[in-house]
């Protein structure tokens, strides 16, 4: 368990404001390694944040998880994994490298609020598929405006 960070707060926090559950799930055995990614009990059903219960901070994949759900429009927050994937996707790279990134810069304005280090957060362009679809400016713009309009209902 978390690590000098406001765990039960971002816990609290994010079942109140995105109105969905959140889980923390034990991998057993061979769970890990058989499955694709979308078939684990770990990731976003469109109900439930499970967050994999094995190595690395909850507080942090919890959070990036709350984000994507701030960050996702309004027809996508009910779909697996925001319909980005893994599972059923119709989002272009070019719409999902953007959203990542607004994702991670999100995070990063919110992580000082629930205690955790910015060193526990991966660089913001980890996980696009191409970098050249990157517009950062409009990106730290919407990263901002969302920080803004959440930040007054943080515990
Ligand atoms: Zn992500």
């Amino acid at each position: 368990m978390p690590c000098g960070t406001r765990w039960a707060e971002l816990r609290k926090w994010a079942c109140i404001s995105t109105g969905k559950g959140v889980s923390l799930v034990t991998l057993t055995g061979t769970a890990q390694g058989n499955a694709p990614f979308f078939a684990q009990p770990v990731g976003y059903d469109g109900r439930t944040f499970m967050i994999g219960f094995d190595h690395g901070c909850d507080t942090e994949k919890l959070l990036h998880d709350v984000c994507h759900w701030l960050v996702a429009p309004k027809e996508r927050r009910g779909r697996m994994n925001f319909g980005l994937g893994p599972g059923p996707t119709t989002v272009s790279d070019h719409e999902s490298d953007n959203e990542e990134v607004t994702v991670m810069l999100l995070e990063g304005l919110l992580a000082p609020l629930f205690k955790l280090s910015p060193d526990k957060i991966a660089k913001p362009d980890y996980n696009v598929a191409d970098k050249r679809n990157l517009d950062w400016d409009a990106c730290a713009a919407r990263a901002e405006a969302i920080f803004e309009s959440v930040r007054p209902s943080v515990p």
